[in-house]
């Protein structure tokens, strides 16, 4: 098996880098693969193209005849791009983007055969909806699901596929996807948001979110990963000793991209560019091999498609270039995990971003009035807001010491905390006409001013404002953004909700006017959610204390954190939201709980594996040359035997400690297992595999990785971290 291990380091280090030629400009090339409104202009006809747009813009339904000329126009563009298929393509609770390919292909008789693609197959189609999770709705309805053509976010091509983006929901219309219930909620925050918009400025029609993502990744050659049994099943290392270097020097971070990297973004960001992802930014993150890539931010539905369309040809791409990308948050142990920032905002019809300040005091009114009431969602739902990013993977990012912590907090700079402070001793009920001089001139008229020097950045901060959007850093390498933004949006949709109730009721019987009211509705919520504003470290030990203090949680596993998704509050905001009804919820709830289940699961059997079927044996091995080195030595240093041979004994005996340790603790996990096995309650036998199984892992790693440090380096079967990290 070592011959595997020094196979592909050799191979890896061969390889020669080709170097990747751009041939066009990228504005040129941007959106060549997209149905996108240009090409509808080109290829609809008028009365099409105006339906489309309605579908897009006002959600109205599209009748059949015009379905039938949009999937037909749809179909000769794709074919002139030398394209044989099409599939619904969607993203099931798996994690994964799913397609089922159709060929447009279609027999007429007589032998005779065309090329066919209309309406029906455009706008709907049936996929088994047994074989993707859905947390019971199968069982307690039909197994049937079908999938719906989402108008949003526009048809593209990829390969020789046309791919049209679909909701995914079961045949008795419960979401069995990320994308349906980030819909609703997405128009749940239009009709709030524009609501308490008309405050300010009454043509605003619409609000949009907007989602900026940023994706971190590790970048590990191919041949290596293939000799880690690890990896290659569970996407992270379940032990190998940390290098001797890692990334203390810190001389990876925006260093020089290595070459064979920057030909794989090249080429990555290519495929992108034809395929409309606004990528823009690459570089080096902290750990060694660890990358980043952003791009300009979009529509927030629009933004999920395609970070999800990107995790996909991010796998293909590297393939070429002999890569493997790990999008796991935590591939090795000791060097930094990999997160994926979800930078949000909301901006109006009228061009207006909602959490930038403006020029005027009644456009900063605006915008404090967004700004506080996000940060009043996010203090009253900040368990759901943790539960939204739980997953196995991200428990290593934030139930460790690493960025950022379990707890949800808001960072909002001091510049603003100042704002915020002013704004709290603000009068009740009425204002004298001083003192809205002063708010107007010297509080808000001023926040411009203030936010444009406001340059500290906390870098611990899960949730984090940053000038004119607020940066949501606790979301997982690996999530569909469509978890964390559905709850975000939802909850603030209902914040905004409840404060415009507040306000018109102040107008109404209090007889206050409009910035008087907001004002007092403002003065309160800072007072009331002033618990989950923090500046501080955010790693720190103090902070863990001071935070259950405040009465914040700290959820660190996701078996502690799901409970959040299906809490009586929960189910009550996601129905009154209309989000998602209480089966979808309690559905949803399952299948996360069942996911975390089987990825403990699995890690402990390929961990169980590889200690007893490569790391034991080749201790054994190492020790059987040794104890042959003993007896040579007895027989010709006879006497003086015992002092030339001590050292060796020693190690003869430490090997058998971790070898025994090894057993003992595999035999113990396995039974942990069978006994967690045979639970039924998923929230119980999510709890066993937390704490009773997972326990095992690092014990187990810890005598594997002594072993790795004893054994002779030729002997040992798996690629080492110095490898796996500094093989570019
Ligand atoms: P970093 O966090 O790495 O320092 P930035 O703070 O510059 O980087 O964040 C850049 C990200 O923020 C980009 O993905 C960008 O598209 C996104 N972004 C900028 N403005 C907005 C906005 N109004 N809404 C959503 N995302 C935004
Ligand atoms: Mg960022």
């Amino acid at each position: 098996m070592a011959t595997l291990r020094f196979h592909a380091v050799k191979k890896s280090l061969s390889y020669k880098t080709v170097n990747y030629q751009e041939k066009d400009r990228r504005s040129e090339i941007f959106g060549k693969h997209v149905f996108n409104e240009n090409t509808m202009r080109q290829y609809l006809t008028k009365d099409a193209f105006l339906s489309v747009m309605n579908a897009i813009q006002l959600g109205k339904k599209m009748d059949r005849t015009m379905a039938d000329q949009v999937a037909s126009s749809m179909k000769d563009w794709a074919l002139s791009k030398g394209v044989t298929h099409y599939t619904h393509w969607f993203q099931p609770l798996t994690g994964a983007t799913a397609e089922k390919h159709d060929a447009f292909f279609e027999t007429i008789g007589n032998g005779m055969a065309i090329e066919k693609f209309g309406g029906t197959q455009l706008v709907q189609q049936e996929p088994d909806a047994s074989s993707f999770p859905n947390g019971g709705i199968r069982n307690t309805f039909e197994a049937r699901g079908y999938t719906a053509w989402d108008p949003t976010s526009p048809a593209f091509i990829y390969g020789t596929t046309l791919c049209i983006p679909t909701i995914f929901v079961a045949y008795t219309g419960e979401a069995l996807d990320y994308k349906t219930p980030l819909l609703r909620a997405l128009n749940a925050i239009d009709d709030a948001a524009t609501d308490v918009c008309k405050y300010f400025d009454k043509n605003v029609k619409k609000v949009t979110a907007s989602l900026g993502w940023e994706q971190e990744y590790f970048l590990i050659d191919k041949l290596l990963v293939a000799s880690r049994p690890d990896i290659t099943l569970t996407g992270r290392t379940l032990l190998g000793h940390t290098s001797a270097k890692g990334q203390q020097l810190d001389d990876h971070y925006f260093g020089s991209i290595p070459t064979r990297a920057l030909n794989f973004m090249k080429d990555l960001e290519i495929e992108c560019m034809l395929l409309g992802i606004p990528v823009k930014t690459r570089h080096n993150e902290v750990a060694p091999n660890q990358f980043e890539l952003a791009p300009i931010f979009e529509e927030a539905n629009l933004a999920v498609d395609h970070n999800s369309l990107l995790m996909d040809i991010m796998g293909r791409v590297a393939s070429r270039h002999n890569f493997k990308v790990l999008l796991h948050e935590k591939p090795f142990a000791g060097i930094n995990g990999s997160g994926k920032h979800n930078n949000w905002s909301l901006s109006t019809d009228t061009g207006v971003n909602l959490l930038a300040p403006g020029k005027t005091p009644m456009s900063n009114l605006q915008f404090l009035t967004f700004f506080v009431n996000t940060i009043k969602a996010v203090y009253k739902h900040e368990a759901l807001l943790r539960a939204a990013i739980a997953s196995a993977s991200n428990d290593h990012r934030l139930g460790a010491n690493e960025a950022p912590p379990a707890i949800i907090s808001v960072f909002i700079g001091e510049q603003l905390t100042k704002v915020l402070e002013e704004l709290e001793g603000v009068t009740k009920g009425k204002l004298s006409p001083e003192e809205k001089t002063e708010l107007k001139l010297n509080v808000v008229g001023k926040i411009p001013d203030v936010l444009l020097d406001n340059t500290d950045r906390n870098r611990t901060s899960p949730f984090a404002f940053t000038g004119n959007k607020f940066e949501f850093r606790a979301v997982g390498s690996t999530a569909n953004c469509g978890n964390p933004m559905t709850v975000l949006n939802t909850i603030v949709a209902k914040q905004l909700k409840d404060f415009k109730a507040e306000v018109d009721n102040l107008i109404d019987k209090k007889d206050l006017k409009k910035d008087e009211a907001i004002f007092n509705v403002l003065r309160e919520y800072i007072k009331s959610c002033r618990n989950i504003l923090f500046e501080g470290n955010g790693y720190g030990k103090e902070w863990e204390e001071e935070a259950k203090k405040r009465g914040l949680s700290n959820h660190k596993t996701t078996p502690e954190a799901l409970k959040a998704r299906i809490s009586k509050e929960t189910i009550a905001l996601f129905e009154e939201m209309q989000v998602m009804s209480k089966v979808e919820t309690q559905a949803r709830f399952e299948i996360e709980v069942e996911a975390y289940i089987m990825h403990i699961q699995i890690e402990s059997r390929v961990l169980g594996d590889i200690a007893r079927n490569h790391i034991v044996p080749t201790a054994v091995k190492y020790q059987n040359i040794l104890i042959e080195n003993v007896k040579g030595l007895k027989e010709i240093f006879e006497k003086k035997f015992s002092t030339v041979s001590k050292e060796q004994i020693n190690l003869i005996e430490d090997i058998s400690r971790h070898i025994e340790a090894i057993n003992a603790k595999v035999t113990s996990m396995i039974d942990q297992r069978k006994k967690a096995n045979a639970i039924t309650d998923i929230q119980k036998k999510a709890d066993a595999y937390c704490n009773k199984v997972k326990p095992f892992f690092n014990e187990i790693r810890y005598h594997c990785d002594k072993l790795e440090l004893l054994v002779d380096d030729e002997l040992w079967p798996l690629t080492k971290y110095r490898e796996l990290l500094f093989t570019r």
